[in-house]
């Protein structure tokens, strides 16, 4: 195996799900110590900081949804009791869309970046463009100090004007770049239209999704090494990929548990669930935070040497997915199962209720123009879309122009039949 330079010195723990629970009782133990509301939602759930002693002792506790932050800081300000110590002592105070505070603690790398860029291969001699925004919200900041950390030299580009980003990428012999991968692309087609190149060969990429059919372009159209960093404004970084970019490990110093929604136990591998955030950070602890993300477990060892399990990429939000018999299906799941398929142009799935109540789950594709899909092709769908969703769908193949371009990916058509009786 090669050598690994590790950005953090736990990225390789020997005993990953053991230093897990470590740190579950440590957050729960600082946010009790430290801050109002943890105090309180666990005296609410009747939970004391000695009860818990590992990541399964949570369960006890409620999720606190970052949809229910924007109004628990307007009643408490500017942090909404969650804050250590007075907001006075603060390094920066950013506002997020929501609208939500974040703090900024006075530590180096607070958002703990640097072993997600060293992942991506970042270090001491790099120039790094971060077009992150460097106003009001975290993310400018965010990257910029975990670049800093390792050693980088960074541009601060900020959002827009990307031909001046381009020149001063260009003069300054930039080696990499932190932004979206939307703008990425946008900097590199620029470049080209100036009749420059961009030096870049590596890039941490995040806030946005990154489809494969972009990868593919930003890696072998433009060669530049693409890596993927998860992360919100509240928790920090909270996994990214490693050279394998197979799915993002966890990341240090923080606690991930996937829960179902709806009744949020522990998902199964591969089982979509929320990531819930628990951290023992000094300033801003967090127990039991519901990012609203939707991801999945691969507990796979990774060749790379770090020990973390991995997140299975972003799929979707909390309240996307639509229960069939059980499960829920989400639209990411079905893109993994369909989206790269050549003979599909098109694909629904529709939930509808059959005989005695049974849910009915179809699946509705078009074929690609040009091709065909017949027995054969459709029984291999179908065997493809139950793997990816658990359900066996009715696979039913459509005429061209059928599925509306606007039409939802998973539709909820239960119930549709009684309120039209009503009507
Ligand atoms: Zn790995």
């Amino acid at each position: 195996m090669k050598e690994v330079l590790f950005g953090s010195p736990y990225e390789a723990h020997p005993d990953w799900p053991a230093f897990q629970d470590r740190l579950a009782a440590e957050a729960v133990s600082v946010g009790y110590t430290n801050t109002y509301e943890i105090r309180k939602r666990l005296a609410g759930a009747r939970v004391w900081p000695h009860h818990v002693k590992s990541v399964a002792d949570l369960g006890a506790i409620p999720v606190l949804a970052k949809d229910d932050l924007p109004d628990l800081q307007a009643a408490r300000p500017p942090f909404g009791g969650l804050l250590s110590y007075r907001a006075g002592t603060l390094r920066r105070i950013y506002r997020s869309p929501g609208p939500i505070n974040d703090p900024q603690g006075d530590r180096e790398d607070f958002w703990r970046v640097a072993p997600a860029a060293s992942a991506a291969g970042f270090g001491a001699g790099d120039i790094v463009l971060n077009s992150f925004s460097y106003h009001l919200t975290p993310g400018g900041l965010m990257l910029d100090a975990g670049l800093r950390k390792l050693g980088c030299t960074v541009i601060p580009g900020g959002v827009g004007n990307s031909a001046a980003q381009v020149e001063i990428a260009c003069a300054a012999g930039a080696t990499g770049y932190t932004g979206t991968p939307q703008f990425l692309l946008t900097l590199l087609e620029r470049a080209v239209e100036m009749e420059r190149r961009l030096p870049f060969r590596r890039a941490l990429v995040t806030g946005a999704p990154l489809p494969p059919e972009l990868r593919a372009r930003l890696e072998y159209e433009f060669r530049v090494d693409v890596y993927q960093s998860y992360g919100t404004a509240d928790a920090g970084t909270l996994g990214y990929e490693c050279p394998e970019k197979n799915g993002w490990h966890v990341a240090p110093e923080i606690v991930i548990e996937l829960l179902v929604p709806g009744d949020d136990r522990p998902a199964a591998d591969g089982e979509v669930g929320q990531v819930v955030v628990t951290s023992p950070n000094e300033i801003y602890p967090l127990v039991r935070f519901g990012t609203g993300d939707l991801s999945a477990w691969n507990r796979e060892p990774c060749r790379c040497g770090r020990t973390s399990h991995r997140l299975a990429g972003f799929l979707g939000r909390v309240g996307e997915g639509v229960k069939v018999k059980g499960m829920f299906v989400h639209p990411r799941e079905l893109a993994g199962a369909l989206g790269d398929d050549p003979a599909v142009a098109r694909y629904q799935a529709v939930v509808t209720e059959g005989a005695g109540g049974v849910d009915v789950f179809t699946v509705r594709v078009e074929a690609a123009p040009g091709c065909e899909l017949g027995d054969g092709e459709v029984a291999a769908l179908g065997a493809r879309i139950r793997e990816a969703v658990k359900v066996r769908p009715v696979v039913e193949v459509v005429g061209a122009g059928e599925i509306a371009p606007d039409a939802g990916v998973v539709v909820d058509g239960r119930g549709l039949g009684r309120r039209r009786d009503v009507k």
